[in-house]
């Protein structure tokens, strides 16, 4: 396992684990641990223009929850718990990455940006939306990255307001800004989201005018968002990106595959890419385990993967943008649907989050 940064990375803002992700780590062993880290959120509230509030829910009537079994986790207590389950049997190489991958021998030959090289039957590539082993293999994120028209910004701040364990966000049209406090800390996880039609190529790799175009986009908001703006120019742990996904016609090329957001990003607006990551890893593991040779086995492993991938990532095209209109008539509709589940029962579990039936661990014979 090779991973750029120096150790293993906690931070945390929050993610879910639902469905077919959850019987994944019943499997591995790893759920009551997770169970105990679940962040158990109490409540999350809307708020208008002037702060003023439009409904207060339980996250679950909005995200469309199975009470008692999805679970929402800090991002770190997720990596820290697959971490503890393999370090001893894993080889970790932290502070290094990949530069080259040569396939012309027998296997794949890799030279590290450290300057080590060394021979790997197969190599997986699980670094993320931005994946350098993509681009190595399949050319430029450019043809496979579909902008989804949101830029976000997501950072820690003090938490000054007193919140505990609930999420408020606060809506105009086309902008979003919601302050998670996860626990009792007295640090929140702030987040600011903005409409924008084309991306915004030019910033993405330079901090300060992330920070200048978030600041614009935000210029003249009601509410805390001056005070979250001002934040975010301090903040040292600014995270920045578009909202997209990746859609690929193939994972595989010879003996490297793609597994998570490298090959399938669903991107935040569903919820989704820590359990689509989780489910894939599984289905790839056992099509390993199962097939005499790694071609048949990515190509299980692409066939029994993609139709779930597929139907997580069309939520974004069947509503899952509705905590963010961009339209004074959206926000409007949706702030009347808010208004009606607060006298509804929770919103119905998302048939996509549980469509993969996984199949038996069973190793080749
Ligand atoms: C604001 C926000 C909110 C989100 N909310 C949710 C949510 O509610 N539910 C949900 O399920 N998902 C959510 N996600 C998405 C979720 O974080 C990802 O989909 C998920 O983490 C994908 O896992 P991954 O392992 O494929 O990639 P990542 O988590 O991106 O991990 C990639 C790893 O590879 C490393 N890496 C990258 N490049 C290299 C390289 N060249 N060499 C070596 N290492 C490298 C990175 O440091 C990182 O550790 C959210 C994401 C964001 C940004």
């Amino acid at each position: 396992m090779v991973e750029k940064a120096g150790a293993l990375r906690d931070g945390g803002y929050p993610i879910d684990i639902r469905g077919t992700a959850t019987e994944v780590v019943r499997r591995m062993g790893i759920l009551p641990r997770l169970r105990d880290a679940h962040i158990d959120s109490r409540r999350c509230t809307f708020l208008d223009a002037d702060g003023s509030t439009v409904a207060s829910l339980h996250p679950r009537a909005v995200a469309g929850g199975v009470e008692g079994q999805d679970l929402e986790v800090r991002r770190g207590d997720l990596a820290a718990t697959l971490y503890a389950l393999v370090r001893d049997d894993v080889e970790f190489l932290f502070g290094d990455s990949i530069d080259t991958l040569d396939q012309s021998g027998q296997g794949v030959d890799v030279t590290f940006h450290s300057g080590r090289q060394r021979t790997f039957d197969l190599v997986v590539g699980a670094d993320g939306m931005h994946s350098t082993t993509r681009d190595s293999l399949f050319g430029p994120e450019e043809q496979f990255h579909r902008y989804l028209g949101y830029c976000f910004a997501l950072f820690t701040m003090p938490n000054t307001f007193g919140l505990s364990r609930e999420l408020v966000l606060w809506n105009t049209p086309g902008k979003a800004a919601a302050l998670y406090a996860v626990g009792d800390n007295e640090e929140l996880h702030a987040f600011l989201n903005f409409h924008r039609p084309q991306p915004p190529f030019a910033v993405l790799r330079n901090p300060d005018a992330q920070r200048d175009l978030v600041a614009t986009a935000f210029a003249g908001a009601g509410w805390e968002v001056p005070g979250m703006v001002d934040a975010m120019r301090d903040a040292d742990d600014l995270f920045f990106d578009t909202a997209g996904q990746i859609r690929m016609p193939h994972w595989s090329s010879g003996r490297v595959t793609l597994v998570g957001d490298a090959a399938y990003a669903p991107s935040f607006l569903t919820g989704q890419g820590s359990s689509l990551a989780l489910a894939g890893a599984y289905v790839l593991a056992n099509a390993l385990a199962t097939h005499r040779n790694h071609t048949a086995a990515f190509a299980a492993y692409e066939r029994d993967m993609r139709g779930f991938a597929a139907m997580n990532q069309a939520l974004v095209d069947n509503g899952a943008a509705t905590l963010f209109p961009t339209t004074a008539r959206a926000l409007e509709r949706r702030n009347t649907m808010l208004r009606d589940l607060v006298t509804m029962p929770s919103a119905p579990a998302r048939p996509a989050h549980s469509a993969l039936t996984l199949p038996d661990f069973a190793p080749a014979p």
